[in-house]
């Protein structure tokens, strides 16, 4: 777009788009998803999808998409004859970048080459794979659809199919896990050479069949026990080591990946880039405001397109403390210029006391421009983010 001489950027934005459907429910999920084999009902929720497509494609006619994630749920569950008509209508209805990432969530055991080679046509260049572990009663307590040799077929057919961008997903903590077999599992999966790895601690939400068995203690004599806090702790040093001498480079508490491929989707989401969630229940942060869609699958389907609800329209002081707690997942930190830029003022007056105490307590440095978390700090992530979130008033300490 040009305006006299002078260059105008297009603004830009992230798409999220949910498929909500999976074979059975696992053991420890809450997401937003549900078993459901019907094709009619999978045809019937895209269609409404597709509705919702044209009218925010309308809506933010104005923007270019940089990324695009699909996920669940299990999108690989449903035809992929319905994902190439997702991905032709927002072709049609968005201005998509021609070296956007596209990232498709897919489950072993639900992937076939036919599936894959339709993901190809239809763009997707980026595939993440959920695994969580290559132990088959770890597997089999998750409550997951399939076994790690199925995963192995899923992945090497994803090779076959011309995929050189690949995430699997892990998950640590698990109940009677010890460190040899999440050692064996990050062996196992280092050497198939993925791009990309996420390893998430295990955390019991309520509403799930885990919180039934464990309860609030998270203690169950009749099932196999989580690991205790020293042997979690050393879980999570096993992690960080072992992706290290593999070549992985950890850019985020939680993910690791070989240089040059970080995810840039979820990236967008730590750096505060605005993003627009479509299907069941997606939520967005569009022009200052966060909304979600409906998260009854009732609703959505009879409701008009692009209904929304929970909008909130964010304050100049919910958008600093989000940039900073967000920013601060990221290894590198926040970059303080950026912060001036956006903010008009230096982020040391948005929290006075706070920084410099982090800093004095080698939880926190200053880098190149950036504040970002040391070691230690990322060791007690939870505990440090929380003071970006919270009213200063509430942290007398912080304000000698
Ligand atoms: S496959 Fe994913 S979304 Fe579906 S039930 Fe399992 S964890 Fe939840």
């Amino acid at each position: 777009m040009t305006g006299g001489n002078k260059t105008v950027q297009p603004k830009r934005m992230e798409l999220y788009v949910h498929i909500p459907f999976c074979v059975k429910k696992c053991e420890y999920c809450d997401f937003l998803s549900f078993p459901c084999a019907e094709d009619d009902t999978q045809r019937r929720y895209v269609e409404k999808l597709i509705q919702e497509i044209v009218k925010m494609g309308y809506r933010y006619r104005k923007y270019t998409v940089s990324t695009i994630f699909v996920g669940g749920g299990t999108p690989s569950l449903i035809d992929s004859g319905l994902i190439v008509e997702i991905f032709d209508a927002l072709r049609e209805n968005f201005h998509i970048e021609p070296e956007a990432e596209i990232t498709l969530e897919a489950n072993p055991g639900t992937l076939t080459e036919q599936k894959l080679a339709d993901y190809r046509r239809a763009g997707i260049n980026r595939l993440s794979i959920g695994l969580q572990s290559t132990d088959e009663s770890e597997l089999k307590l998750l409550g997951r659809i399939h076994t790690y040799a199925e995963f192995l077929e899923s992945y090497r057919m994803a090779r076959a199919a011309g995929f050189e961008n690949i995430n699997v997903d892990l998950i640590s903590g698990l109940p009677g896990q010890t460190e040899e077999s999440w050692l064996k599992t990050l062996r196992a999966v280092t050497e198939l050479e993925p791009e990309h790895i996420s390893a998430y601690s295990l955390i019991i939400e309520e509403g799930t069949p885990f919180y039934e068995k464990y309860g609030d203690e998270a203690v169950n004599p009749a099932y196999p026990p989580i690991p205790d806090e020293d042997t979690d702790r050393r879980i999570y040093h096993l992690t960080k080591d072992v992706l290290k001498s593999c070549g992985y480079e950890r850019y985020e508490i939680s993910n690791y990946a070989r240089p040059g491929y970080e995810c840039r989707h979820n990236i967008g989401y730590w750096t505060n880039m605005p993003y627009l969630g479509l299907g069941l229940g997606a939520s967005s942060y569009m022009e200052g405001r966060r909304f979600t869609d409906l998260e009854s699958f009732e609703e959505y389907m009879s409701a008009p397109a692009g209904r929304h609800r929970n909008v909130r329209k964010l304050t100049e002081k919910d958008m600093w403390e989000e940039f900073f707690y967000v920013g601060l997942r990221m290894i590198r930190g926040v970059s303080l210029t950026e912060f001036e830029k956006r903010f008009g003022f230096f982020p040391a007056r948005a929290f006075p006391g706070v920084m410099e105490r982090f800093i004095r307590d080698g939880a926190a440095e200053l880098v190149h421009g950036y504040f970002r978390l040391t070691d230690y700090g990322l060791d007690v992530s939870n505990y440090v983010l929380a003071h970006f979130l919270l009213e200063k008033e509430e942290f007398p300490s912080c304000r000698n």
